[in-house]
């Protein structure tokens, strides 16, 4: 003898339906089989919704009762074309009395936990009575048994407690009679001692399929669904998640009571004791292998099992000093909470005995409350405990895994790569077995949560990063075509899952949860929504991703002053704009703190020398104990270029312009040719190296002309360039008489920093620098006379793009 049962998809349509037919003939051949079936898929709720409807004089519980009319119907004749009339027949007769029944609970304005199951008992005395009478309209040995005459429970309507004597007797003898090879039996339904019809709780249908198996004591247990087996968390929230093949019963009862909806919890329990094995398969896949719940030893390399949550938890704070050490006082709360019949899924009690955390389903939050205030009343008047507090919207998540108790550090992972991800623990409890650790969390951040925790637990090679670049300009644009490129390569030599989940440019702006692609990125930008600095913050707070970074490609001042609302988001930052490093020394500091607090990194490697690791090296160098004593460097690659370029041959204009037209010059040329940029950067490099300084106190003797300095568009500046080509014809005519070139230089030095055009002679490690190229030159400590030198292109698009894919990458190593 067999035992199968088949969920509400696998019965919810006639094309599912003649799948289960096939797959219990296949396994009639050889046995006899007692297949349980669910309603039809969504019939269950749409009974209670009719309900709910009729019960407040809503008419249109109509209109839902003829929903499940024609569900029925149509599933019948698309089953049973020819010959229907007796199904119909039944069908017709089930459903009128539906009708009344509606129509009943309409007219009191009432309905019961009593008249609730009556209700929703329908769903499965009609699916299991088509199936039943389908199969034997083909010919096959079936026939139906209605369970309702096997399960005996109490009354304890909605989820009623089996008396198992009474039912494993009847199951019993009714199977040793039975002459068709094949029964189905409606799941969930049962009645109780008085013949009162009840239920055994949503999702019953496993426990029902379960009842029989363990009063046939069959050896194994088939629970037929929607997906291949338990997985290692949601799939429908997790991709990623896989199936589970194999799982002990505790760790499935575990997994299960925590909300993993394929398996009913109670479901494990008859057949524990007789070691009957579960099976889970997919009807909508057979072939697939499934989940083995059994006794079995099982050795895993990973000691967690599986991830489950539950939503619609509120969290109940029961504290006060009156509490501590007085006996009983537990047992008064439990015992309320059972009077009103209010399940407790989880509890936390702090060691001091201070305080006691519950999480209860959201539905009963204000019943307890009440309760609760009620039989403390005295200990609160007299202060001795404080009014109950009750958070709702939350969701619990749990990790499970017998083997979890032998290893040290997991709960330490669970709540590090959750805090890193920004998402608050409520509350935390571990069950006293170390089967489970569980923690409450806000409902809104479960999925990030799950994603978060599995990728942490059973996809620990890989690490997905999500990035939103704001500003796709010439820089912006590279960096995106070098992500296209290197996509597969970091997949798979790095293990990082590098996703773009927001672009932006100043006009659009567009997003994609599970990451853009890249194909067609600039056209999907073109057709995106309206662009804002604020949106596009919104929306990556909103999409609330785990590691999610901010890459500001931008000289945009405002959007610099968003920073702080990123990293109190913990959204890393990765920046070529240098407005926020460079920016009031309190400012800099705040947002270093902010990124420490928030667990955001904030990097900026392209601040200075585009992608030379420059920052990288000097933090290093920092980090490992060494101190600066000065640095030297030639850090405008613009400058650079300009001077390289300019003769007496050339305009000065001229070269100006090409540096411009080549991507080597800010979008504002005064911004270079003034010397604020290489201020801002030997500022961002003192202030790197541990002192505190302020752009003011640096000194700028600027080589340009009055009138260029004084210019007030960028416009009249470049006049002023061709107006002034004297002026600059006797900066290169001077260094040319000395034997010298032309270099702007950044200096560090005891505290204090200064920038200048400098004639420098030959032999000079500046005095050969080509093209746009940087030279830093780092005196510390230990290179007290030999500096560490870091040389090489120090403008370009490409190379600055390649800098922050860099920062990136880093964060992908952390
Ligand atoms: P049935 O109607 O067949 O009883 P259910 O809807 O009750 O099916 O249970 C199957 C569903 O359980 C899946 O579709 C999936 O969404 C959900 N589920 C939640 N957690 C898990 C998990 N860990 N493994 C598999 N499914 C899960
Ligand atoms: N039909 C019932 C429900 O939806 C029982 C079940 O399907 O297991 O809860
Ligand atoms: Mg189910």
């Amino acid at each position: 003898m067999k035992v199968l049962k088949f969920g509400g998809t696998s019965v919810g349509s006639s094309k599912n339906i003649n799948n289960v037919i096939s797959i219990l003939e296949n396994y009639g051949k050889d046995d006899s089989i007692a297949c349980v079936v669910s309603a039809v898929g969504g019939i269950t709720d749409k009974l209670l919704l009719a309900g709910k409807q009729a019960q407040n004089k809503d008419r249109d519980f109509v209109k839902t009762f003829q929903f499940i009319k024609d569900k029925h119907l149509s599933i019948i004749k698309e089953l049973n074309p020819d010959n229907n009339s007796a199904i119909l027949e039944y069908a017709e007769e089930r459903h009128n009395s539906l009708k009344n029944l509606l129509e009943g609970i309409f007219l009191i304005n009432e309905l019961s936990p009593k008249t609730s199951d009556k209700l929703v008992s329908y769903g499965e005395r009609l699916s299991s009575f088509i199936i039943a009478g389908t199969m034997k309209n083909r010919g096959l040995s079936a026939d139906r048994k209605n369970s309702q005459e096997l399960v005996i429970t109490n009354s304890n309507y909605t989820k009623a407690e089996v008396d198992y004597s009474i039912t494993n007797q009847n199951i019993k003898s009714y199977f040793e009679t039975a002459t068709q090879n094949i029964t189905i039996l409606p799941g969930f339904v049962a009645s109780s001692k008085t013949g009162e019809q009840t239920t055994l709780g949503r999702g019953g249908s496993d426990f029902t399929a379960a009842i029989i198996a363990a009063a046939l004591n069959v050896d194994q247990l088939e629970i037929w669904t929607d997906v291949s087996g338990m997985f290692t968390t949601n799939p429908k929230m997790v991709k990623q998640a896989y199936p589970i093949d194999k799982i002990s019963y505790q760790e499935a009862m575990e997994l299960s009571h925590f909300g993993a909806k394929v398996l009913y919890p109670p479901t494990v329990q008859p057949v524990l004791s007789l070691g009957i094995p579960i099976h889970i398969k997919n009807t909508l896949e057979p072939e697939a292998v499934g989940t083995i719940i059994s006794n079995e030893e099982i050795k895993s390399s990973s000691p967690v099992k599986g991830i489950s949550n539950i939503n619609n938890i509120a969290l109940l704070t029961l504290e006060g000093t009156g509490m501590v050490g007085i006996p009983g006082f537990s047992k008064r709360l439990f015992e309320t909470l059972l009077q009103e019949k209010i399940n407790v899924i989880m509890i936390t009690q702090a060691s001091s005995e201070h305080s006691i955390c519950l999480g209860i389903e959201n539905k009963d939050a204000d019943k307890a409350k009440e309760a609760i205030d009620v039989v403390f009343e005295n200990e609160i008047a007299l202060g001795k405990i404080e009014p109950i507090i009750i958070e709702s919207d939350l969701s619990i998540i749990a990790l499970v895994g017998d083997n979890m108790k032998n290893h040290q550090g997991i709960s330490g992972k669970m709540f590090s790569s959750l805090g890193k991800n920004n998402i608050n623990i409520r509350a935390i409890a571990q069950g006293a077995s170390e089967k489970n650790i569980t923690a409450v969390i806000n409902e809104k951040d479960v999925k990030k949560a799950l994603n978060t925790l599995h990728e942490q637990f059973f996809e620990a090679k890989t690490k997905q990063l999500n990035v939103f670049i704001t500003g796709v300009g010439n820089v912006g644009e590279r960096l995106v075509e070098q992500i296209k490129q290197q996509k597969k390569y970091l997949k798979e030599n790095l293990k990082i899952n590098l996703r773009v989940a927001g672009l932006s440019n100043s006009r659009t702006m567009i997003f994609d949860e599970t990451g853009l692609n890249l194909k067609d990125w600039k056209m999907q930008l073109a057709n995106g929504e309206q662009a804002s600095l604020q949106g596009f913050f919104e929306n990556a707070k909103a999409l609330n991703l785990r590691n999610s970074i901010f890459v500001d490609v931008t000289a945009n001042k405002d959007i610099a002053e968003l920073y702080p609302q990123y990293l109190r988001e913990s959204i890393a930052i990765v920046a070529c704009n240098k407005i926020a490093c460079s920016s009031e020394l309190n400012n800099y500091k705040e947002l270093k703190r902010l990124s420490l607090k928030y667990n955001a990194p904030f990097l900026f490697e392209t601040n200075v020398g585009a992608g030379l690791p420059v920052i990288d090296t000097l933090s290093n160098l920092i980090a490992s104990g060494d101190k600066v004593n000065s640095i030297q460097a030639v850090l405008s690659g613009s400058l650079n270029f300009v001077f390289n370029n300019f003769t007496n041959e050339t305009k000065f204009y001229d070269i100006v312009k090409q540096a411009g037209v080549e991507g080597y010059t800010e979008p504002d040329p005064r911004i270079d040719l003034s010397g604020v940029d290489v201020a801002r950067k030997i500022l961002i490099l003192a202030r790197e190296s541990g002192v505190e300084m302020n752009l003011e106190d640096i000194e700028n003797t600027s080589f340009l002309s009055e009138a260029g300095l004084k210019s007030d568009t960028v416009d009249d500046f470049y006049k002023t360039l061709i107006a002034d080509e004297a002026h600059y014809q006797s900066l290169y005519a001077s260094a040319k008489a000395n034997n010298c070139q032309l270099k702007y230089v950044a200096k560090f030095n005891d505290g204090k920093a200064s920038v200048g055009l400098q004639e420098i002679p030959e032999g000079h490690p500046f005095y050969n620098l080509e093209g746009s190229d940087n030279i830093v030159m780092f005196y510390t400590e230990r290179y007290p006379k030999q500096p560490m030198i870091i040389k090489g292109a120090g403008a370009g698009a490409d190379v600055t793009a390649s800098g922050l894919f860099a920062d990136i990458i880093r964060l992908g190593n952390d």
